[in-house]
């Protein structure tokens, strides 16, 4: 088979060319990292499971009228989407204080927030991602007002809608990071949601028991990683109550067969 041209190779993604002029296929890795890329593992079907979160939350998002770059799932670990010029910053949502927040005002992780809390962060790998003000974007360029503007109410309509979604399935939304990107109709630019939604970029904690179900399992070293992404998918119906996704990825098991 011709190979398709890489367009780009994230950490935990790869882009690919897309079948028409204006989309990409979107391949979801196992690879995982943290702490800046400092840390770097693997979680066994993570790609399989990120791409069906993923999937099912732009799905339901776009039922909403949220619009996002999901065409829509063409295999166990890629999905077809539409190519978007990336806007350089990385939106962080916050319910529930942890993480980043946490380390630097001190302020104990698992403190529900009075209100909902938006930071936004420069993606630039070599700098660790820097937290900014509107006033860096302003200055800088990275996106107009207008565009900011739309970025805060659908990171906003975001935030409502998964936390009632995860509410529904015994799941705190404690925060996520979302990535947005703008497409061109003529010259008229629009901004759609992209990247993806999935236990990778998402604090989500069981309801009763405060048990971290995503990526903070990897970073702090907790153990059932693996356990704690497939309890989402499960819990999202995603996934029978016997099933295992590293079981269904075919591509996998033929390649560990050398077939
Ligand atoms: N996050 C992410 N990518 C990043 C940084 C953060 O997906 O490069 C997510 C992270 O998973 C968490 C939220 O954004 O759900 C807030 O992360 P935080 O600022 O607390 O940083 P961290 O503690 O991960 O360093």
């Amino acid at each position: 088979m011709a190979r398709r041209r890489q367009i780009y190779e994230g950490k935990a993604k790869i882009l690919y060319e897309g079948p028409e002029p204006g989309t990409l296929i979107q391949y979801f890795k196992d690879d995982a990292t943290a702490f800046n890329a400092q840390k770097r593992g693997t979680i066994n079907g993570k790609g399989v499971i990120n791409n069906r979160i993923s999937e099912h939350i732009f799905t339901a998002l776009q039922t909403i009228g949220v619009p996002t770059h999901f065409i829509r799932r063409v295999n166990m670990r890629e999905q077809l989407i539409r190519q978007v010029e990336i806007i350089p910053i990385e939106v962080v949502v916050r319910n529930v204080a942890a993480g980043s927040l946490s380390k630097r005002l001190g302020i104990e992780e698992g403190t529900q927030l009075p209100r909902t809390i938006i930071e936004y962060y420069y993606k630039d790998d070599a700098l660790g991602d820097p937290m900014i003000a509107d006033e860096h974007i302003a200055c800088f360029g990275w996106a107009t007002q207008e565009e900011m503007n739309d970025i805060a109410d659908m990171a906003i309509r975001v935030n409502d809608f998964l936390s009632g979604m995860f509410a529904a399935i015994g799941i705190r939304l404690v925060d996520f990071k979302l990535e947005f990107g703008r497409v061109y109709d003529g010259d008229y630019a629009r901004v759609i949601l992209a990247d993806e939604i999935s236990p990778d970029g998402c604090r989500l904690w069981d309801a009763k028991t405060n048990n971290k179900l995503d990526k903070d399992r990897f970073r702090q070293d907790l153990g059932g990683v693996e356990e704690a992404y497939q309890e989402v998918a499960r819990r999202l119906g995603l996934l029978q109550p016997d099933e295992d996704f590293a079981v269904l990825d075919l591509d996998e098991h033929r390649k560990k067969r050398g077939k």
